[in-house]
């Protein structure tokens, strides 16, 4: 086969999936931009396919055949609040891919006596060998921690820093003696240890609220990965690809720093999560306020003299999977000449545009959707924000009180409206183990309860009332 035809192939392949991504930019256009990257990703692997050079077809077809079988059976069985836990996955699957074919290509270079190499190749090698070790052995961790295998709060230890540092230069010296004699494999061993190490110490100590920060960021160390694979093999489309990973992981990193108030760095080294967060969760505030357990029929009172409603989506509203009642419900007051908003935190539930998708799925118009510093100023005005499910994005602590472990992420400030129903099952703390000051607010009344059984219930309430 041409080896052009295989580069425009590429070129097109990389023309789709930036499109795919400039579509995934807004709701609307999602779809449309979902279809046009998978059909880039197809033209791809089709072009290299068509260059057969180490294995049969058969054996890349058994193994299509097997990836595929696991990845439908993991995509039909997953909970959508286990997303997170399942794109860790795929990044670390991803960086080990990088890691083994970088490591393959050496070996097999190393094997051939006449062999030598050059140009940017031991660089290439040696980078997917390490980032992709990296990036295999903390998305490990992370799943660990996410999916409650291990403890999810940041693990710290005296001279942790240290160790790390004098860690991070002996990767370095390694790495830099394993691009200027590649074909000692001496060097390649010693990198590949310790990526796999450096990946589990540099994931420990952080916790709570910062895994989604570093999930989006060991996503984009995989593109990396798979970009210097993509030079190892001479690979453009995979070069295109996983810089485009690369590029679009370090984003989504940035925008969920800000919407959290945090620099890179003080997510990465801050130790987040290891502080005993979960001080003051026993159920009465500090200063000795408890809050106060109303009825969906209070709130229906409440709703008979309010012109105005803030829905404000979270976690739980996720794990009752209540998105459909949620809008039964602003449908019933919408007809009842009550203006109703959705505010949507960046951080809201468990993965970026968690919210947003639930209630796309219950059909909720887009417009409606009103995001964190457009709706913020609109709280002062609004008699009623019903919180459902929210929790640490809506925790005044994060405005206030700078002892807090959230202090200074940005929140919804619902602590602002007339009046605050909050429906959650207990006083249990949020993500970030802690206590909620919003629940003893004067104006605040609690609904304890199932999200989508005390939504249905306001529903009912409502409808009786009128
Ligand atoms: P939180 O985790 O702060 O709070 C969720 C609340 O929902 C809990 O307090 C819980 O209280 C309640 N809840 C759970 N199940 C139900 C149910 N069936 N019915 C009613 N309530 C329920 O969620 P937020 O959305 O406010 O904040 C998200 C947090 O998660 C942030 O700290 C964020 O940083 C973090 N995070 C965000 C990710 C993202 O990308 N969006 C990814 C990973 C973490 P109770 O048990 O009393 O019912």
């Amino acid at each position: 086969m041409s080896g052009d035809f295989v580069q425009y192939a590429y070129l097109l392949s990389a023309v789709l999936l930036i499109l795919g991504m400039r579509n995934l930019g807004s709701p609307k256009t999602a779809p449309r931009g979902n279809l046009l990257a998978s059909l880039g990703m197809a033209v791809a692997v089709v072009a290299t396919l068509l260059i057969q050079e180490v294995v049969s077809y058969w054996t890349v077809f058994a193994g299509m055949l097997v990836g595929s079988a696991i990845g439908l059976l993991l995509a039909l069985r997953i909970q959508m609040t286990a997303m997170p836990q399942m794109v860790a996955l795929l990044n670390g699957f991803g960086g080990a891919a990088s890691a083994l074919v970088s490591s393959a290509e050496l070996l097999r270079y190393a094997r051939d006596a006449d062999a030598s190499l050059g140009g940017i190749v031991p660089l290439a090698i040696a980078l997917g060998v390490l980032i992709g070790g990296l990036t295999f052995t903390g998305s490990l961790v992370a799943f660990g921690k996410l999916q409650e295998l291990l403890r999810g709060q940041a693990v710290v230890y005296p001279g942790q820093r240290v160790v790390n540092g004098l860690l991070g230069l002996l990767v370095l010296c390694v790495t830099a003696a394993m691009v200027l004699d590649p074909l000692s494999l001496q060097w390649f061993y010693g990198v590949l240890a310790l990526a796999l190490l450096l990946g589990v110490l540099l994931i420990i100590p952080i916790g709570g609220a910062d895994m989604p920060v570093v999930i989006a960021l060991l996503n984009s160390y995989s593109g990396l990965a798979a970009c210097a694979t993509g030079f190892v093999l001479d690979n453009a489309g995979l070069v295109i690809a996983g810089s485009l990973v690369g590029a679009s992981g370090l984003i989504l990193t940035k925008v969920m720093c800000d919407a959290m108030n945090r620099s890179l760095g003080n997510v990465l080294f801050g130790a987040f999560g290891a502080v005993d967060a979960t001080a003051g969760s026993s159920g009465g505030a500090p200063d000795g306020r408890t809050a106060k357990g109303y009825t969906p029929e209070d709130a229906a009172v409440i709703f008979s003299n309010a012109r105005s409603c803030i829905v404000v989506p979270g976690y739980g509203m996720a794990v009752a999977q209540a998105q459909h009642a949620v809008r039964e419900l602003a449908d019933l007051l919408g007809s009842q000449g009550i203006g109703v908003k959705f505010a949507i935190h960046p951080v809201a539930g468990r993965m970026p545009g968690h919210m947003n998708v639930l209630l796309a799925e219950a059909d909720v118009p887009y417009e409606a959707l009103v995001e964190m510093d457009h709706i913020n100023p609109e709280f002062p005005e609004t008699d009623v924000a019903l919180v459902i499910g929210a929790n640490d994005v809506v925790n005044p602590d994060a405005r206030t009180d700078q002892g807090s472990p959230i202090y200074g992420m940005p929140i919804l400030d619902v602590d602002r409206a007339q009046h605050v129903f909050v429906i959650k099952r207990s006083m249990n703390p949020g993500f970030a183990g802690v206590q909620n000051p919003l629940f003893f607010n004067e104006n605040t009344m609690m609904i304890f309860g199932d999200a989508k059984g005390m939504v249905l219930k306001i529903v009912e309430a409502v409808k009786a009332l009128s």
